[in-house]
């Protein structure tokens, strides 16, 4: 694992910037409230602006601010684009899985923590190990306020085989050529272990409405966003499916669904906008956690890519399924491992995160006991 410092140049270049730009701003507002009568308050403070070589950037402490965030960097297989919580996965972008997965099985896992307020529709029904707990804290909350335990895990996982047999039996039934009702096999989110789809057990029809619709509203609190909505249907290609979750991480799905993306734009957002090199991009979710998020592209000709990691925070890596890798820095976090050491999966746990998620169960990590399960449903 190399390790260097890359970012301190940046760092104080980027300081250097911001001084600039609120310089100018004092500028440009002095224009835009009457030159006359700023001049005549603050005479002092203009006449230095306007001074011929008055380098404003030069007189301010570089090293001064405590929340800049140091970067070395690690070696990470360029392959491994194609795996972790952000992978987008859909028609262009197929999912190849090279059968690493950490699938769990959720009946028996729910047996084990007591869980009785929700199932899986099968026993063999597994999932992947990081979506376990968002999911179980989800549905606990959900049933803690209505009492309603009549919610079933109605797909998760499932391999490529039976992706295909569900995709051919879907165009035998409606006898088109393409069906935008199952995914293609290599285009479902199924086969990462990252997607659930939700029923009921009444009358086996999960649609987000009435109660369930605090499931839909709230879901992003715990790392999950609803994959395919009706306003993005252009966009994924998808029928609406109120019943679909994708787990992709807090911050993701916080930033994902305040601003009303689908995951398509935000992948492309964060690559088109956000590279390590340029701007990164920061926000607060409503637990008062500070991330920055940035996209590195993979170096597909050594087979190995150097990620810029932050020193000493938090942060975690994800592939995104089309040419790179995003990082994520929880800036008010400190690492849990020593700097430098890559927290990939290990630190996904919506349970640590966040606050309104409150079960008795502790995280996940049992996850030895995977095995493939297929699920019966013939949504995407
Ligand atoms: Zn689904």
């Amino acid at each position: 694992m190399s390790k260097k410092n890359v970012s301190k140049e940046k760092s104080i270049r980027s300081t250097k910037l911001t001084v600039e730009l609120i310089f100018t701003g004092a500028i440009l507002c002095a224009g835009a409230f009457g030159l006359k009568g700023v001049l005549d308050q603050n005479k002092v403070v203009l006449k230095s602006q306007y001074a011929e070589d008055t380098d404003v950037s030069i007189e301010v402490p570089t090293e001064a601010d405590p929340n800049q965030v140091v970067f070395s960097s690690i070696d990470v297989p360029s392959a491994d684009v194609s795996k972790g919580d952000l992978i987008l996965v859909n028609d262009e972008h197929q999912y190849v899985s090279d059968g690493s997965e950490n699938l769990v099985n959720i009946n028996e896992l729910n047996e084990s923590y007591g869980i009785t307020f929700f199932s899986a529709f099968e026993d063999d029904y597994t999932i992947i190990s990081q979506a376990y707990q968002p999911m179980a804290d989800l549905l606990s909350d959900y049933y803690n306020q209505f009492f309603d335990d009549t919610i079933t895990i109605y797909g998760s996982y499932r391999t490529n085989d039976f992706q295909r047999q569900l995709y051919e039996a879907d165009l035998e039934q409606t006898g088109e050529e393409e069906s935008t009702r199952v995914a293609k096999p290599g285009s479902s989110e199924h086969e990462t272990g990252l997607a659930f789809d939700l029923s009921e057990t009444v009358n086996y029809d999960y649609n987000g409405e009435g109660d369930q619709a605090w499931i839909n509203e709230n879901c992003y609190h715990y790392g999950l966003i609803l994959r395919y909505t009706e306003d993005k249907q252009d966009i994924t290609g998808f029928e609406p499916e109120s019943w679909h979750f994708r787990y992709v991480g807090i911050p993701h799905a916080y930033y994902i669904t305040k601003n009303r993306l689908c995951l398509e734009e935000y992948i492309d957002l964060l690559r088109g906008n956000f590279p390590y090199t340029g701007a990164h991009l920061e926000f607060s979710d409503d637990s008062g956690v500070d991330y920055e998020v940035f996209w590195v592209p993979a170096d597909t000709e050594s087979g190995t890519t150097s990620v810029p990691v932050p020193e000493g925070l938090k942060y975690t890596i994800s592939g995104n399924n089309v040419d790179g890798f995003i990082v994520t820095v929880y800036k008010n976090r400190p690492a849990a491992t020593a700097p430098g050491e890559p927290q990939v999966q290990e630190e996904t746990s919506a349970a640590e995160e966040d606050p309104a998620a409150e079960t008795e169960e502790e995280t996940a990590e049992a996850a030895d006991d995977a095995e493939s399960g297929d699920s019966e449903d013939s949504a995407e």
